[in-house]
């Protein structure tokens, strides 16, 4: 998951602790199928109706649950708040259920034969893991809406069939089932794990390393035909890069799920053959768009496939925390980062700054175990660390990198020990533990010991070495102190300009006199015209004497220039920057980040390209 912070709404996750309901057993129930109905009288009303038949062969109880959670979202959510109307009958005889908990349902059958279960659910969250609808759209996902059976495992095949307006489009990474708008899958974790688009969106697709990859953006008209040549040109650079890290592209097609509006629960969620982005309106032409899709990208191989085995295989009745959580999203960011300057999308400068901007979070956060903030990823914590497996874990990420490729003279890297541990865990069936994690690391770096790393930096509070090992790669960091204007605003951009959506009572702005709805137009000498414009009015105005700005808005149609008070904030910024003239060694090994390529001998063996 990517989680990026301005117009968002944070989900609400209720925090109750798990019943046991490992140990209820439904007695055994087979030809799972399930029907959606999302046509457009269901979405108008804010509803998708599901309805669940199986068949059983007597009267013993079934017993029928909803996720939690969905994978890549570590936050209960509770599904089950959004059903209603339930019920259950068989040939046409209704059948007595009861609920065993808040997310569990238990039903009688009368006799040997086919069930149906039915129920309404509320499509109408903005949180990229929970089902919404518009009048002419629905998307879900299958842990919102598909229940299964306790205690008999997730091993069976399942088909779905989605009812909705004969000229209304389809999309899903479930493989496609005999009869008009049906789909299968294996298995239940597979069965959840491909989102659906229902309605009318937009859809294009590319060939990249010779698997389709789609575009499916809702609304129709946020895919311009601009926005579509830009992200496939940024799809063909840089997915190159991350099959090369696993040597295989492991999924049969993949699609980037893209939602735009004024408010969203910004960023992205990871799924085995797809990401479902949620941008503002603002963002759709931002420059964070490379690294939401490159991060999200690499979630089909790291956490979608390799896996730390406290989240293998998937349960989906409470949460299921790891302290491996940093290399989940962590390891995950530094590889989306990675991929795009091997690629071409970025340059050196944009990969340094990201690792500097990793720097400046970490030094800005309470000392906290990586290990420890990974965990706290299912509490949001309030002591300032909520979120820090990202940024922390992406730089340890790093440092490692750094210390394997310095330890083998460039011949090692990163790539292997994530190549080796997804071929020696994932593809044998499991996930990876501390001991495989740590004993990979060791090998590449030619049997070099990590124990005190670990002990000291990821399982310990001491600070990252950063500076010492930044120099193994012919590079230094600085930090400035800059002082530079905030206006204590959140806003959201569509096409009539940047509004204010949100005002601080003792900000700048709100003591210019600004307010909610009002459009900025520009401050100062810097016209505001999409959520990036405040990055350059912040350099223009650092440190500035000026004591007032002319704030100039839109109100209903009135132009209006506030005098807005010019408020400068404190904020350490980390520049990460080469050494010039750095010793060979080091100098291969910067390169070898940048580039992918290994070195034996200090010769530069290049680049191992994907083969398929
Ligand atoms: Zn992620």
């Amino acid at each position: 998951m990517l989680h990026k912070l301005g117009v968002a709404v944070v989900a609400l996750g209720i925090a109750q602790p798990a019943l046991a309901q490992s140990q209820r057993v439904s007695a055994p129930i087979s030809d799972i199928s399930y029907e959606i109905t999302a046509d457009s009288s269901a979405v108008g009303r804010r509803q998708l109706e599901v309805t669940m038949s199986f068949t059983v062969a007597g009267t013993a109880p079934v017993i029928l649950a909803l996720p939690a959670w969905s994978p890549g979202h570590y936050v209960l959510l509770w599904f089950a708040r959004r059903v209603s109307q339930f019920s259950a009958q068989s040939n046409g005889v209704a059948l007595d259920w009861r609920k065993l908990d808040f997310q569990t349902w238990e039903i009688k059958p009368r006799s040997a034969g086919t069930v149906r279960v039915s129920f309404n659910y509320l499509a109408d969250a903005v949180d990229r893991a929970v089902a919404w609808t518009a009048p002419n759209f629905a998307f879900f996902n299958g842990t919102n809406l598909f229940l299964y059976p306790a205690g008999r495992g997730f091993n069976w095949p399942a088909r779905v069939s989605v009812r909705t307006e004969p000229s209304w489009r389809i999309a899903t990474g479930m493989d496609p089932a005999p009869g008009t708008n049906s789909f299968t899958a294996w298995n239940y974790h597979d069965l959840t794990d491909m989102p659906f688009y229902v309605g009318r969106f937009a859809i294009d697709s590319t060939q990249i390393a010779g698997k389709w990859i789609r575009l499916a953006f809702y609304p129709a008209a946020s895919l311009t035909t601009a926005r579509r040549d830009r992200t496939f040109a940024w799809l063909q650079k840089f997915v190159p890069e991350q099959i090369a890290v696993f040597g295989e592209a492991p999924f049969r097609n993949y699609t980037i799920f893209q939602r735009s509006d004024t408010v969203v629960n910004g960023g992205g969620l990871e799924h085995h053959s797809s990401q479902v982005d949620e941008v503002t309106t603002g963002q759709l032409d931002a420059s964070y768009l490379p690294g939401l899709y490159s991060h999200e990208f690499f979630h089909a191989w790291n956490v979608k496939r390799l896996r730390p085995a406290d989240m293998v295989p998937y349960r989906y009745d409470g949460a299921q925390p790891t302290t491996w959580l940093w290399v989940s999203e962590g390891v995950t960011d530094y590889y989306g980062a990675l991929a795009l300057v091997r690629g071409g999308v970025h340059d050196s400068t944009e990969f340094f700054d990201f690792i500097a901007d990793e720097i400046a979070s970490v030094a800005g956060a309470p000392p906290t175990a990586v290990s420890d903030a990974s965990l706290g990823s299912w509490i949001n914590p309030t002591d300032g660390s909520s979120g820090l497996y990202y940024p922390k874990g992406g730089l340890t990420g790093f440092l490692l990198d750094i210390m394997i490729r310095d330890a083998s003279d460039n011949h090692m890297s990163l790539d292997n020990v994530m190549r080796r541990l997804y071929d020696a865990t994932y593809k044998r069936g499991k996930g990876f533990t501390g001991a495989d994690w740590w004993s990979e690391i060791s090998r590449a770096a030619g049997g070099k010991s990590f124990t005190e790393f670990a002990r000291r930096h990821v399982d310990g509070r001491e600070p990252l070495p950063v500076d010492s090992v930044l120099r193994l790669a012919g590079l230094r960091s600085e930090s400035d102190t800059i002082r530079e204007p905030r206006l204590g605003i959140s806003t959201s951009t569509d096409s009539t300009g940047v509004s204010i959506t949100q005002l601080s009572p003792i900000g700048a702005a709100a003591a210019a006199g600004a307010r909610v709805g009002d459009r900025i137009v520009s401050i100062g000498d810097v016209t505001i015209s999409n959520d990036d414009s405040f990055e350059p009015l912040r350099t223009r105005y650092a440190g500035t004497t000026i004591t007032t700005l002319p704030l100039i808005v839109r109100r209903g149609s009135e132009t209006i220039t506030l005098q807005l008070p010019v408020r400068l904030t404190t904020r350490v910024q980390v520049r990460v920057l080469p050494i010039p003239n750095a010793p060979e060694r080091a100098a291969r090994t910067r390169n070898g980040i940048l580039t992918g390529s290994i070195s034996l001998g200090g010769v530069d063996l290049g680049h191992p390209r994907p083969t398929n």
